[in-house]
């Protein structure tokens, strides 16, 4: 006695995810990215299925980070947008966080703060992202200084992100490359620049350290598959099952303001899955869905609470059949979650983060 949707997170799929990130980069060592509740997943039970083989975690503010601590994880957790107030130097320190450091502010906290060991701290300069870093210019002098306060500051590393690393065309990719690769060379600094699409295609921007985050959920990042993304297991099944069918003469309109219309007499199957659950409202007609592990599309807008499928063509299909919205099927068959991402105009980062607490999660493998 339940609705029937679930968010099922396979852990072994993410260990196995996590391993390809570090295959595509084995001179590497690889943070696992976990912010953002671990893209949705869940943050805690993430670094746990990861804490053997993951040396470090990131996260995005010093919450996330606490929560982490707070379940039991002990592994060297970075914070990638550094503190956002001074104050919270003294919980960095008292929790053995690492820190990026974008802006002087940052800087200048750090300085005056005299933390009880000092702080692994990555320098972040803009190397043409335009978002956060200081510019090629000034970073030397930054890292000059904090080079000078071993007290302070200690295992620095230069850091950057890419604006188009997921691109096939590379033109802005490698103006970033060359800016970094000057300042490594002049700064001697070790260096932490790929994201999930740079760790998968981009083995120049490989550094001591590399970011990968959404490939490890399943999702590729990339404009065309490669041999690696076209291995990745996908974490995340939003699955839930068929509550009502409904039959039909052609002509007929289905759901709010009558988007679909039944093409021929059609089959409909009602599923417990909305908006209120996370699944996008934008999903346009023909976003694909699996029930009963076999391809067929939405049919109408989607509602809070349900959405209406096209089951004509699955006969066997009937109220309690299962229904995948994205990820693996009973049967085995995959729904990427970036294919229903291209016919809602989005990303997988916002469909797996946008999942909402009304659905539990629940997770197997690996714990
Ligand atoms: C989120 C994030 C990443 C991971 O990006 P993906 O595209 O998910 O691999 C890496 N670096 C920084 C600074 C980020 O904020």
């Amino acid at each position: 006695m339940a609705r029937p949707l679930i968010a099922e997170i396979d852990l072994d799929a993410l260990r196995h995810n996590y391993r390809l990130a570090c295959e595509c980069a084995p001179e590497s060592r690889s943070v696992a990215v976990i912010k953002a509740d671990a893209y949705g997943h869940g943050a805690v039970a993430c670094a746990r299925a990861l804490e053997d083989i993951a040396p470090a975690f990131a996260v995005a503010c010093i919450e996330e980070a606490v929560t982490l601590r707070e379940g039991g994880i002990t592994a060297p957790i970075v914070l990638l947008e550094g503190i956002f107030t001074a104050d919270e130097l003294a919980l960095v320190d008292e929790l053995g966080l690492w820190m990026a450091v974008h802006s002087d502010w940052q800087v200048e906290a750090l300085l005056a703060h005299r933390p009880a060991r000092p702080i692994p701290v990555w320098v972040k300069v803009d190397s043409g992202m335009h978002r956060l870093g200081f510019s090629p210019e000034r970073v030397e002098a930054v890292w000059q200084r904090l080079s000078a306060a071993a007290e302070h500051a200690r295992d620095l590393h230069l850091m950057s992100h890419f604006a188009t690393a997921d691109l096939e065309d590379i033109g802005y990719f490698e103006r970033q490359m060359a800016r970094l690769d000057s300042l490594a060379q002049r700064l001697g600094a070790p260096l932490c620049l790929a994201n999930s699409p740079a760790t998968l295609a981009r083995p120049e921007a490989h550094g001591a350290w590399n970011r990968p985050g959404v490939m490890l959920y399943g999702s590729d990042p990339l404009e065309r598959p490669n041999a690696v993304t076209l291995r990745f297991a996908p974490v995340m099944t939003l699955r839930s099952a068929i509550i009502a069918v409904r039959e039909l003469p052609a002509g007929e309109p289905v759901g709010y303001g009558g988007r679909w219309l039944t093409p021929r007499p059609s089959r409909i199957g009602v599923v417990a899955c909305g908006y209120g659950d996370g699944y996008d409202r934008h999903a346009r007609d023909g976003t694909p869905v699996l029930v009963a592990g076999k391809r067929t599309a939405i049919a109408g807008k989607i509602s809070m609470d349900m959405l209406t499928v096209d089951i004509t063509d699955i006969p066997e299909a009937d109220i309690g059949s299962e229904v995948v919205l994205w990820g693996r099927a009973a049967n085995g068959l995959v729904l990427p979650v970036d294919e229903v991402a291209r016919h809602c105009d989005t990303i997988s980062y916002t469909l797996l983060t946008g999942v909402l607490p009304r659905v539990p999660r629940r997770y197997h493998g690996q714990s």
